[in-house]
């Protein structure tokens, strides 16, 4: 098939099977067993995509996804986009582990998790920081022991975002403490649902509790679900945030794309419209170039997935993605907070709208967006060393 005959089947099947209520800014299904579906739009939707295979449409068809090619795979993001349809899937199985898996699993690990990722049927939570170990991650003190065909885990996570709706973790662990620190470590998948896990909320000053503090008391990980080999796991854990910093998943949900019309339409309608454009030129101007850097920033990613051969998501050089793309997070949130003037700050329910709290809440989370998967000093380390050959 060409592309453009490819390009015609997929909109015709967008079209009669994307239900208007999956399409523009709304819910969107992570797979975890603990979360039901609200609207039934999108459990149509899930049910739908998992059944073509396109929660995770450039995985091979044997593991549950579409077998797309990459040229294929971005015909759809625009189809997708095209009609603003919401990604049916989204969650650490799609984005994280599972494209870790497929690098790094064995053949029975991809047969056993991956199809489950596919089929919406599971989430995952990651087990990487520890009170004593974040930016320093190698420095990680929570242990793993072999007995007999188990891994008996001890010590703690913390900031496990969603840990309290996950089915599964990925975490890293210590499995050798004589060995320089980041060849002791190894990468587990164990079940959450087991007497040895205890999952501790940690509730924000917002009153809302996104993620825990996740302690391991002679948990237990089976032995055949260490990834990639023993006291090997850095090599494993590193390539697995390269895919969680790469943007891939953004590009595809077209997210940023409601962002930016949202922001424009709030724009006009605070400021007024002078021949369909905002009409104060300052204001104009700061929304434009936001608007410009963010396209600058989404054909980039494309360049990257189109040069791919196999679609591989790049190596160190996705550090700069997650570095421009959280900085652009944050104009946003301080352009609309500010367009809002007096209401773009609001967090006193008497006093001010839901959607004005949401707001002030996404200010605050874009802050939180330049720390999580490693902080952008960090990431400006890892450009200046790995990418750009500068000195330690
Ligand atoms: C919203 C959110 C969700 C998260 N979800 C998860 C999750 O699901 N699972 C998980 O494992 N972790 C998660 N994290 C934790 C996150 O990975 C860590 O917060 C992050 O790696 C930073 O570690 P830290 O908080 O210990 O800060 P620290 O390492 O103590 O750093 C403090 C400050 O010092 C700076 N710094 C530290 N070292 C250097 C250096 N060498 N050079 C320059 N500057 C440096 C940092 O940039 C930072 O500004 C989440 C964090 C957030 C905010």
């Amino acid at each position: 098939m060409t592309l453009q005959d490819f390009r015609l089947e997929t909109r015709a099947w967008l079209e009669e099977n994307c239900p208007p209520g999956a399409r523009g800014p709304g819910e969107v299904y992570n797979g975890s067993t603990k979360i039901r579906i609200q609207d039934p739009d999108t459990r149509l939707w899930v049910e739908r995509m998992v059944e073509k295979g396109w929660t995770v449409p450039n995985w091979p068809k044997e593991y549950g996804g579409g077998g797309l090619s990459t040229a294929e795979y971005v015909v759809l993001m625009e189809e997708m986009r095209r009609i603003r349809a919401r990604p049916a899937l989204s969650g650490f199985g799609t984005s994280m582990i599972g494209p870790t898996l497929l690098e790094f699993g064995t053949q029975d690990q991809k047969l056993r998790h991956l199809p489950r990722i596919a089929g919406a049927q599971v989430e995952w939570c990651q087990g990487y920081s520890e009170p004593g170990a974040g930016s320093d991650l190698a420095s990680l003190q929570t242990q793993a022991v072999l007995e007999g065909d188990s891994y008996i885990i001890n010590g703690s996570k913390i900031w496990t975002s969603g840990a309290h709706n996950a089915d599964w973790m990925f975490i890293l662990v210590r499995t050798d403490r004589q060995a320089p620190k980041h060849e002791g470590i190894s990468f587990l998948l164990l079940p959450m649902d087991q007497p040895g896990v205890t999952v501790k909320p940690i509730r924000l000053l917002s009153g809302d509790s996104p993620f825990n503090q996740t302690f391991f008391d002679n948990a237990v990980a089976a032995r055949e679900d260490l990834v990639g080999e023993l006291n090997r796991g850095w090599t494993v854990g590193k390539r697995l945030l390269q895919h969680e910093r790469s943007g891939m998943e953004s590009l595809v949900a077209g997210g940023a794309n409601e962002r930016d019309v949202a922001l424009t339409d709030v724009a006009k309608s605070l400021l007024g419209e002078t021949d369909g454009r905002i009409a104060d030129p300052v204001q104009r101007d700061q929304v434009t170039s936001y608007q410009m850097d963010m396209a600058s920033l989404r054909l980039t990613q494309r360049r990257v997935v189109e040069e791919s051969q196999d679609g591989a998501t790049p190596g160190p050089a996705t550090s700069i993605f997650k570095v421009v793309s959280t900085d652009l997070q944050k104009v946003h949130s301080d352009l609309l907070t500010r367009l809002h003037g007096s209401r773009g700050f609001g967090v006193d329910e008497g006093q001010f709208t839901a959607a004005e709290i949401a707001m002030t809440k996404q200010f605050f989370f874009s802050r939180a967006a330049s720390i999580y998967s490693g902080s952008n000093e960090i990431q400006r380390n890892i450009i200046a060393k790995r990418v750009l050959g500068l000195p330690d």
